[in-house]
Formats: structure tokens, sequence, C-alpha cells
């Protein structure tokens, strides 16, 4: 791996904002996230929820404005490392190393921590057996549609996620069929309209006890939560949609002045190892706001600081937008 003028560990809101403005500033950047998908809490935890506080527009949908923000972020062609999990940080040469979960090394001269509460991992069924078929017919995020074709696919979820996939998957799917524990919803309502309206079965009150197969997954049999009878259910694949953990935990041993689960920053957003900065939900200061407006202001300071790092006759200030780009 090449070494970076700037690897941000984090692709949300605050993250690819960071990365736009690196762009801008002709630096070099990586963004690692755990995530398969860049968008951070916007893309995780709330797509269909509207959001109003973003300069320029009245109201965005939080999976809009993510879409809008990773467009931004890659528009300067950063490296984008996805499904990686930022897990050791080594002082290494002219700065440090960060060590992913995938034990790749990714040089990098500094570093911007928008980690938000941590790196995000599916939440699992909590099946005695359930590592044994993942990517053997369990999954917890689709990444190619045609692994699906002609499957019948069993999608556990009440969410967006779960109804979101679904709707996109029905073309190519033999028969799907939706497993949830209450008859509840949390999806967005126009999204179950469609799915009813595509004939989709769903399987109410149930959750899934246990996974049955031989290497492979084949089936599982499904509980009733109220009457506790259970059923098997063969199929080709499921799709767990159950939401999503996070936790800071490798970070928290990088030798960083933490507060409460948070980086502590200085007013340049540095932290106590110099090139480390700290911007977005995860550093506290003095007067922290967790919002994403006030995030990217972060992130543009920090970004403006590391550039001086690097290059210290280039000025803080980069000038306006408007005449650069
Ligand atoms: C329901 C809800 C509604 C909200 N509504 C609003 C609103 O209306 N307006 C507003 O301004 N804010 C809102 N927020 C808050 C806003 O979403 C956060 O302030 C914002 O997402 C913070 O952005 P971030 O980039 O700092 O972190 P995040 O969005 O949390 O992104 C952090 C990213 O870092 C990745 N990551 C973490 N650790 C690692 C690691 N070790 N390795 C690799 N990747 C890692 C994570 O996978 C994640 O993708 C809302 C939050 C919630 C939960």
């Amino acid at each position: 791996m090449e070494r970076v003028d700037l690897t941000i560990i984090g692709g949300g809101p605050v993250g690819l904002f960071a990365s736009f403005y690196a762009g801008m500033r002709g630096m070099s950047v990586r963004i690692i996230d755990s995530l398969p998908e860049l968008g951070g809490q916007l893309l995780a935890l709330y797509p269909e929820k509207y959001v109003y506080d973003m300069p320029g527009f009245p109201k965005v949908l939080a999976k809009d404005l993510a879409a809008g923000l990773a467009e931004q972020g890659t528009q300067f062609a950063p490296q984008v490392v996805l499904d990686e999990t930022a897990m050791g940080l080594e002082e290494e040469g002219e700065g440090y190393t960060v060590i992913g979960a995938s034990g790749e090394r990714y040089p990098t001269r500094t570093l911007i921590v928008s980690a938000g509460a941590g790196a995000f991992s599916p939440t699992r069924l909590g099946l005695p057996n359930e590592a044994d078929f993942e990517g053997k017919g369990l999954y917890y995020s689709v990444r190619s549609k045609a692994e699906f074709a002609g499957k019948k696919l069993a999608i556990v979820g009440g969410g967006d996620s779960a109804f979101d996939w679904a709707l996109n998957l029905h073309p190519v799917a033999r028969e799907i069929v939706i497993v949830h524990r209450r008859d509840q919803f949390r999806a967005h309502e126009e999204t179950i309209r469609a799915v009813k309206q595509l004939g989709v079965e769903l399987k109410l009150w149930k959750t899934v006890v246990e996974l049955h197969g031989n290497g492979n997954l084949l089936g599982t049999t499904l509980e009733d939560t109220q009457s506790k009878e259970r059923e098997r259910f063969d199929c080709d694949a499921v799709i767990v949609n159950i939401g999503f953990k996070s936790s800071l935990g490798p970070i928290k041993e990088w030798g960083l002045t933490m507060e409460k689960n948070q980086i502590v920053v200085d007013p340049l957003y540095r932290t106590n190892r110099p090139g480390v900065f700290a911007v977005g939900d995860v550093c506290t200061h003095d007067g922290k706001l967790k919002l994403i407006a006030t995030g990217v202001g972060e992130a543009v300071t920090a970004v403006c600081v590391a550039k001086t790092l690097i290059d210290p006759a280039a000025k803080l200030f980069p000038g306006h937008s408007s005449e650069m780009l």
C-alpha cells in the first residue's frame, strides 16, 4: 500500500466531507470504513428519515444526503477501503501505519479519526451454528444481486433495509419471504405497500431459532413468538437485517486521550498524538455538538491543519471553492 497524505477512519458524513476537502487541497486520501457502503449513521441507522438542519436543504432524506456526500467525498478519487475495520495504529517512518482487521497495512502521513460511535457491525441472530453458514447461505448485507438470482430467500427484519432488499431482489429471486417477530414495521409506509403489492409473503410473529444445512444453508426452523410453535422453513438463503451495533473498541487502544468514550481534541481538532486529528461524533471539546453541520466544519479545519503539517509552505486558509474548482 502506498503512503497517502491523509487516512480517514470512518466514511460517515463527516469523514466524507473531510475527504472532499482534502482532495480540494490536493492531498492524497484513503477512507477506511467497516461497513460495505459509505454514509455512516445516515445509511445504517435512519436512511428513510428526513433531516431538516442541513444548510441549503429545507429537508432531505438521510439516504439522499448520504448519496450526495458520497459523491462529493469521492470526487477527487480517494482510495476507498470498505468492509475493513481499523484495528491498530503504529508510528512508522514519516507518519503512521493503520492496521486493518484483514491484516492489511495502510501507511499514511496524517490521520483523521471520524469514527462516530465506532465500527458498525450487523446484529447477528445469536444462534450457535451461525458462523458456520456466514457467506454460505447466511448474509447480513447484499453485495451483488446476482448472487441471489433464482433463489428462494428469507429476509429477516421489519425495517427499511429488509423491505428495500425485498423490493430490490424481487426481480431476480425465485421467491421472497419476509420473516418478522412482530406485525408492525419500522420501514417506510410506501415501501411496505410496494412489497405487499408484489405478493411477497410476510411470516409475522416469527423468529429464526435454528439453521440447517450440510456446509451450505438449506433451511431454517421458525418459532412463533406467541404460541412457541415451530415450523421448518426451507430456503436457499437467509438475509438478516435486524440492525447494527457499534463499538469504538480498537481505537480506544491507540493511546489517544479519551473522555467518556470520545477523543479529546484541541481547538484545531488535534489529538494528543502528532498528526492525528479527531472530528465528528467521535471527538469532544468545549461546546461539542453531535451534529453533521458542526462536524463538517470540524473536518475542514482538521484537513487544513493537516495540510500545513505535510506542506509547511501551504496556507491554512485555502481560499474560496468558488474560485478554486
Ligand atoms: C436517528 C438519528 C437521527 C439523526 N438526525 C440528525 C439530524 O437531523 N441532523 C444532524 O445533524 N444529525 C443527526 N443525527 C446525528 C448524525 O447522524 C451524526 O452526528 C453523524 O452521523 C456523525 O457523523 P460522523 O461521520 O462523525 O460519524 P458516523 O456517521 O457515525 O460514521 C462513522 C463511520 O465510521 C466507521 N468506523 C468507526 N470505527 C471504525 C473503525 N475502527 N474502522 C473502520 N471504520 C470505522 C463506522 O462504520 C461509520 O460508518 C442523527 C442520528 C440518529 C441516530
